[in-house]
This record gives C-alpha cells, sequence and structure tokens, in this order.
C-alpha cells in the first residue's frame, strides 16, 4: 500500500472532475486582487498533518483564495485562521497562524482533510464531484487506521460525505445514519481484523464528533464561537487520548 506522502501526491495530480479542474485553474490564472503576486497552486489540495495522527478533522472543501492558492488544507482564508486559532488554543498546533506552506505551523496528533480536495464554485461540490472523491478520503482512512481515534466532521456536508467513506473505509456506520448536529457524538465499530474485540469499546472503534463549520458565515453571525470551537477539539482530543491544553 502507498504511504500517506504517495497518497498526497497521487491526489495533487487528480483531475477526475472536468467542472473542477476548470474552476481551480480558472482562479489560479486570474487571482484575486490582494493575491497578484502568488504563483496559485491550483490542484487538488491534499490533507495536511502528520501520518500517525489520532485525531482526523473532515471540512468539506479548500476555498478558490485559500487552499487552492497556498496548496495547503485551511490556509490562507479566514476559515483557517479560526481553525487554526483554536487548534493552538487547546495545544494541537505550534502556532496560531496558517499562512502558507513552510511557515513552521505543526500540528500533533492532528491531521486536517477534506472531502472533496478541489475548490468548488461557490463552495459548492455537486453530489457527482462528492462521490467522486471518496475514494481518496477512502485511502486515507485506510492509511491513518492503525492510529486513527477520533474524527471530528466540520458541517452536514463533510457529515454526509464522510460518513459512506467510513463504511467503506471498513467501519460499521449505524443505520439510518446519525444526523449530523453541532456536537453531535457517534461511535463506530472496529474494521473487522483490527484487533481487540472488534465493538465500538474495543481498540479500533472511532468517536465521530459534529461541529458547525468554521465558514464566514457561522463564525461572523456567531452561530459558531471560538469557545464553542475549542470545546469541540478538547473533547475530540480528550477522547483520542491527545494531552492537548485544557
Ligand atoms: S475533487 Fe477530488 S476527484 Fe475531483 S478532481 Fe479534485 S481531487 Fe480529483
Amino acid at each position: 500500500m502507498d504511504s500517506l506522502a504517495d497518497l498526497d501526491a497521487r491526489i495533487a495530480g487528480c483531475a477526475a472532475c472536468p467542472r473542477l479542474v476548470a474552476w481551480r485553474e480558472e482562479v489560479a490564472r486570474t487571482k484575486r486582487a490582494a493575491f497578484a503576486d502568488w504563483t496559485y497552486w491550483g490542484r487538488p489540495v491534499p490533507g495536511f498533518g502528520p501520518g500517525d495522527a489520532r485525531l482526523l478533522i473532515v471540512g468539506l472543501a479548500p476555498a478558490a483564495h485559500g487552499g487552492n492558492r497556498t496548496g495547503r488544507m485551511f490556509t490562507g482564508d479566514r476559515s483557517g485562521d479560526v481553525l487554526y486559532q483554536a487548534l493552538h488554543d487547546v495545544g494541537l498546533a505550534s502556532q496560531p497562524t496558517s499562512v502558507r506552506p513552510g511557515d513552521g505551523l505543526e500540528l500533533y496528533g492532528v491531521r486536517v482533510t477534506a472531502p472533496v480536495h478541489c475548490a468548488p464554485p461557490e463552495n459548492k461540490p455537486t453530489p457527482g464531484e462528492r462521490d467522486t472523491c471518496r475514494s481518496w478520503l477512502v485511502q486515507e482512512l485506510r492509511l491513518l487506521r492503525p492510529t486513527l481515534r477520533t474524527v471530528v466532521v466540520l458541517g452536514a456536508f463533510g457529515w454526509q460525505a464522510a460518513l459512506p467513506a467510513f463504511a467503506e473505509a471498513g467501519w460499521t456506520v449505524p443505520r439510518p445514519r446519525p444526523a449530523f448536529g453541532h456536537g453531535a457524538h457517534v461511535r463506530l465499530s472496529a474494521p473487522a481484523g483490527a484487533g481487540g474485540p472488534g465493538g465500538a469499546e474495543g481498540p479500533g472503534g472511532l468517536d465521530l464528533f459534529g461541529c458547525f463549520h468554521v465558514s464566514q458565515r457561522n463564525t461572523f453571525t456567531g452561530r459558531l464561537t471560538p469557545a464553542m470551537l475549542r470545546e469541540v477539539l478538547r473533547t475530540a482530543a480528550a477522547t483520542a487520548g491527545l494531552p492537548g491544553r485544557t
């Protein structure tokens, strides 16, 4: 099987969704005036964080002038500012800012990814694009499986996109599928052959938490406050066995 670095490289070369390929490249060409001196990444954005992460954060998709510009998840936009500030506040990131690759940011036991790796117009991938991209998330989950204990999913889109990926990667997702909500908590049973008794209580089970997305709409309106985000991250870190900061 590939390493996570191999997977990231393969994701960065993906061109399976014609509409998204055209959009990500057009945005990279036309740019936003404030970033005129940037050479935009303009490709799929792989996950970011260590390959032995115990906690995975699943968003929606890269932003046109954020991840699609910098090439790193949640890097260079307001959503990322909120997320990485909170990760730093709870002791899971080396610094509160995420500006560009090589800026010194390190995540401690945490990886950040998305069910759709290309920036979509209006932040809205189609169901077909979501389904096409799922195989990347499934492969990432399989590679992280030996250490992965907890997942925080940001927003209802990510939740709906990620549940089938967990199932495909081998975890048992309850039926009917659990509904998304801020603070929702579901335990998924272990993949077959993961060791231990194989039930939700045994090694290899996965704790899944829902959290409102860190979108500008949610953070500007106060639907998601920094305190609410820190609370979910602290709970998830503790569940994953990460030291974090209280
Ligand atoms: S959204 Fe996913 S599947 Fe579609 S082109 Fe981008 S990386 Fe490939």
